[in-house]
């Protein structure tokens, strides 16, 4: 079965096409820029890139033209778009409400809809990428898999904030968490390479990337997650200040800080750009505290002591650990890091092996010695693979074959 995972943005949809039940890649890439004039199209099949400026006004335009290149005679992977029985959408906020992947219907549009209230930035794009897949493949299986799903498992003392109850009850304000596909594949993961059923596995998942979360994954389910009621919440990340004292919001209010500022402050000004001064680029940062530069090494020094403390909080949040993993952008490329977030940690039963960990290959492995109580595992994450396999799953269940 042909599956199409979509993965739509305010301005660009990417897109992988896969083969299931085999998981093999067809075509991946993108539409980036629609509504501009020009927009530009990035597809990628049998390790050919094709590169073109096209016309996608808005994200019909932009689904028409990834359909069109998919089945194109010369640089297509289908021969007809029908051929493609299923398309599985990334959406950002299910809410309270959608605690696994689900068949887009209509009630399900309305929710997503809905919860665009907690994620004005990501579920109207989502939405509307759905319309589009939904309008170009009326007669395709269409699902949605939540950002949030895998972190609905969590229970409500470590979601509820401890402010008074009616806020919760009013305005739904709670942990959600997000990066969740990312966190339930690399843990799921996890427990195969310790061939352990995940029932009985307790495991960190590091997510580092741009956006940073951590998920504490206790027998399989997410019990506590850094990202809160937004993913501004819990460690410190490229441009987001993490945790902070709330009150630094009141006092810089009165200092004649606006809401605007303050929002822009907190999630594009600060996190690695903001204490570095000079990027949120991982790569950047460690290039310049090389070279001396004494405010990118603090940065990175904060980035990697908030993780570090929040394994330990979690491993104590669990009783116990058996593995941690480190995954994203961050987290699956660099080993200076790793070494400096698990450095000193014996007491927890964590020991980094320097050879494994500085190992370029195999991408997906063990990096902790032999005589480390916990293990630590690089694995690359893979949230497509893992929408394509729950929509493989969901598109089986209305078309028995
Ligand atoms: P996103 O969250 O946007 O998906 P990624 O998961 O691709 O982002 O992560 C992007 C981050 O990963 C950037 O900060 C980038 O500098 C960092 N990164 C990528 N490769 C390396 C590397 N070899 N060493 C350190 N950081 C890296």
């Amino acid at each position: 079965m042909k599956i199409l995972v979509i993965n739509a943005g305010s301005s660009s949809i990417k897109y992988q096409l896969f083969e299931m039940p085999r998981r093999s890649i067809l075509a991946r890439g993108m539409v980036e820029r629609i509504g501009e004039p020009q927009a530009n199209l990035v597809h990628k099949y049998n390790n050919t890139e094709h590169t073109a400026g096209v016309d996608a006004p808005d994200h019909d335009a932009g689904m028409q033209v990834i359909l069109s290149t998919l089945a194109d005679a010369k640089i297509g992977v289908v021969s007809r778009i029908d051929e493609i029985q299923a398309v599985g959408h990334r959406v950002v906020h299910g809410g309270e409400e959608f605690t696994g992947s689900v068949v887009i219907n209509e009630h399900v549009l309305e929710s997503i809809q809905r919860y665009a209230d907690l994620a004005p930035l990501h579920n109207p794009p989502n939405l509307i990428g759905i319309r589009a897949a939904m309008h170009a493949l009326p007669d395709a299986v269409q699902a949605a898999c939540f950002d949030t799903a895998f972190h609905t498992s969590i229970p409500k003392t470590a979601y509820l904030y401890g402010l008074p109850y009616e806020i919760y009850e009013t305005y739904r304000v709670r942990r959600y968490g997000f990066h969740g596909t990312s966190h339930r594949y690399v843990a799921g993961r996890c427990a195969a390479l310790l061939d352990a059923d995940k029932t009985q596995v307790n495991v960190i998942t590091c997510h580092l990337g741009n956006g940073c979360s951590m998920t504490a994954v206790k027998g399989g389910k997410s019990v506590d997650t850094s990202m809160g009621l937004t993913p501004l919440e819990g460690v410190v990340m490229g441009t987001r200040c993490g945790d902070i004292d709330p009150a630094i919001l009141f006092y810089l209010a009165d200092k004649g800080y606006n809401v605007k500022q303050l929002n822009a402050m907190c999630n594009k000004q600060s996190g690695l750009l903001g204490i570095s001064g000079i990027s949120n680029d991982m790569r950047n940062l460690l290039k310049r505290a090389a070279e001396g530069h004494r405010r990118a090494q603090l940065a990175i020094d904060i980035f990697c002591y908030r993780i570090t403390k929040y394994i330990g909080a979690y491993t104590a949040a669990m009783g116990r650990l058996d593995a941690v993993v480190f995954t994203g952008g961050i987290g699956e490329n660099n080993a200076l890091l790793r070494q400096q977030i698990c450095a000193d940690q014996t007491q927890i039963g964590i020991a980094i092996d320097p050879t494994r960990n500085t190992a370029a290959e195999p991408k997906e492995r063990l990096i902790s010695s032999a005589a480390s109580r916990v293990r630590v595992f690089v694995i690359p994450t893979d949230e497509e693979a893992a929408i394509a396999a729950d929509t493989f799953e969901l598109a089986q269940q209305v078309n028995p074959s």
